[in-house]
């Protein structure tokens, strides 16, 4: 596909809902390519990284996002982050000799388990919110954590196929109570979209067909893309955590230390000099704290 991944965001002149449509397909490709993941744990990531991509796009302000599913099933963690430059990357882990079937539903892979949703901004506090699977999709435990949350009624539609991966959320405005039956009728209208429609137009073929007399605007789009954000820098932060009395010992047995992303499995090796600097830049930032 030669079509670059792109998210548009949109306001509805008449009525308080604004939305997104996404289409993350090459991304999506990037992101499974060479890990050799069941058929099921594919569509999942696709669909997982169509609902980040629109997720973070509600952010207003800098910083990320990770929606991760976790649980005791063939499938032990899916994870995908994003940040508000839409660089996506994520990862999925099968417990050893899981099987899962072409047609796995959600809770055959995730079995008993939840859906955690972690907001970091660059500046300002961490937050996490936590559902439970309770939705038979994806798409339903994420509105069912709009519900709780933010109290917004939210609806998302994700399609996959062999062609790729889009979505299209729908959100009340915060702070503005649209008429129920108006979000209704949007919800409705937007689920008629096909989805070898939704995949394969352009965005503004597929606004046009789903709301042309809904009067939306449309503003310019973002793209997408696949990018770890990992550095020997933030690598070595996650290093400073650590126990120093394990982190002697391995420097001790092997004379480095060897740690990597879980995301892009780059390897970033540190010696007793690298770890000596390191803990000297944390022991600095505290100071700096006090
Ligand atoms: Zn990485």
């Amino acid at each position: 596909m030669s079509v670059q991944d792109q998210l548009h965001r949109f306001l509805f002149e008449n009525v308080a809902v604004r939305g997104e449509l996404v289409n993350a397909s090459n991304t999506w490709q990037d992101i499974v390519k060479g890990h050799d993941y069941p058929a099921a744990v594919e569509k999942l990531m696709g669909e997982l990284l169509t609902a980040t991509s629109l997720l973070t796009a509600t952010l207003k302000f800098e910083g990320d996002i990770t929606v991760q599913l976790q649980g005791d099933g063939p499938l032990s963690l899916a994870v995908i982050n994003g940040n508000n430059n839409q660089e996506m990357r994520g990862v999925a882990r099968l417990r050893e000799g899981a099987e899962i079937a072409e047609g796995a539903t959600l809770k055959e892979m995730v079995g008993s388990g939840y859906l955690a949703i972690t907001i970091s901004p660059l500046k300002g506090e961490r937050y996490q919110g936590v559902v439970g699977l309770e939705g038979e999709t994806l798409a339903a435990c994420l509105e069912d954590y709009f519900m709780r949350s933010e109290q917004l009624p939210t609806r998302l539609f994700i399609r996959t196929s062999e062609k790729g991966a889009a979505g299209i959320l729908l959100q009340v405005l915060p702070a503005q109570e649209p008429n129920p039956d108006d979000f209704t009728h949007l919800a409705t209208l937007t689920e008629t979209i096909k989805s070898e429609e939704l995949i394969e137009l352009p965005a503004t073929d597929v606004l046009w067909r789903l709301y042309h007399q809904e009067e939306a605007s449309v503003f310019d789009p973002q793209p997408v893309i696949y990018k770890c954000t990992c550095s020997r820098e933030r690598c070595g932060e996650v290093l400073s955590t650590l126990a120093q009395s394990e982190v002697d010992e391995i420097i001790e047995e092997d004379g480095h230390i060897d740690m990597h992303c879980d995301y892009c499995g780059t390897h970033y090796v540190y010696d007793a000099v690298d770890i000596a600097a390191i803990r000297n830049a944390a022991n600095n930032q505290s100071d700096q704290l006090h």
